[in-house]
């Protein structure tokens, strides 16, 4: 097999030759079809997580084949396409766990985090995480189904039912989150950077009913905000946006010092609180969902190989939507 290697935190992915990969007990090898490009993956690769493995192949938003399987996997059969999201293994036996609330595991395993992912043709997954997909849409579309999608749901579900939501940041989970809440009847209003005409003209396409920079109010009070951008100044600025007993949802796994605020930003119930991970009941729920609320990915292709190049194009905001590399 082949794979795009982080070898040290800071360094550039390298193309590596690697050792065919057998499955253990109770995984799957799946061929890699599509493996999107997450925000996070800029954050294992800038060293802003912490305790990664390394060497490490990043790649958490993997769609492809089971093409060999361990002993004692249930329920996959060779050739099947599933999904493998960034939840790669949970303990099963802590109080998290146990709770309902596995996102939050002691003891977990991240695919192309703690454990190896999907930057590569072929991957070793814990079968009990990987999600069948069936054969509706193509590899590449329902890549970014598989974090920016299930984080943008778990992010919407923790936001409430209101009906005016911000969305703060417009890329690959902002744009498919949009689609959710219009089909759930909701109004979409998306900030972008100052002056980032480009997105906030995909945003209005896509049916937002306003968008404008994160520095700007919108037009009506908003019942919830979801932040993806990594961005802390944009905490008071969507506290002051959302209404009395609004809430504002951090969405990403990292983000920049918030400044110090007022507490009447704050008062009148307003709630702040961010998601974590996901749960395989959220993709299971999501996957079930996306066909018929007829989600569509906007996506960028790269052949794995310019892995570094779809990085630092996502760095620089240089797409619409999601970056997908093809092996
Ligand atoms: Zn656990
Ligand atoms: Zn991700």
């Amino acid at each position: 097999m082949q794979a795009m290697v982080l070898r040290n935190i800071g360094a550039a992915l390298e193309w590596t030759e690697l050792p065919d990969r057998h499955p253990g007990p109770g995984e799957i090898r799946v061929k890699v079809a599509a493996c999107g490009v997450c925000r996070t993956d800029l954050h294992v690769v800038d060293g802003e997580l912490p305790d990664p493995k390394t060497p490490i192949i990043p790649g958490h938003e993997i769609v492809g084949r089971v093409d060999a399987v361990g002993s004692g996997v249930e329920g996959l059969r060779v050739g099947e396409r599933v999904g493998i999201p960034w939840l790669g293994h949970t303990c099963g036996v802590c109080p998290f766990c146990t709770g309902g609330h596995e996102n939050l595991c002691d003891r977990p395993l991240f695919n192309g985090y703690t454990r190896d992912g999907g930057f590569a043709t072929a991957t070793i997954a814990d079968a009990r995480f990987a999600f069948p997909l069936g054969e509706a849409g193509s590899d590449v579309a329902l890549a970014p189904l598989l974090c920016a999608g299930l984080i943008g749901w778990r992010s919407l579900a923790i936001a409430g039912d209101g009906k005016r939501l911000g969305l703060y940041g417009f890329g690959a989970a902002a744009h498919i989150v949009a689609q959710v809440a219009l089909w759930q009847e909701r109004s979409v209003f998306a900030f972008t950077q100052p002056g980032d005409v480009a997105n906030q003209t995909f945003a209005r396409r896509l049916g937002a009913t306003w968008a404008g920079g994160s520095d700007e109010m919108p037009p009506e009070q908003l019942d919830a905000a979801i932040i993806f951008a990594t961005v802390g100044d944009l905490v008071p600025m969507a506290l002051k946006a959302v209404r009395k007993g609004g809430s504002v949802v951090c969405a990403g796994i990292h983000m920049s010092d918030i400044p110090g605020l007022p507490y009447r930003l704050l008062w009148e119930e307003r709630r702040l609180v961010s998601v974590a991970n996901l749960t395989r009941q959220d993709g299971l729920d999501f996957l079930r969902l996306a066909p018929e609320i007829g989600i569509v990915t906007s996506t960028t292709c790269y052949p794995l190989d310019q892995a570094n190049q779809a990085l630092a194009d996502l760095r620089a905001g240089r797409f619409e939507g999601a970056a997908v590399l093809v092996p």
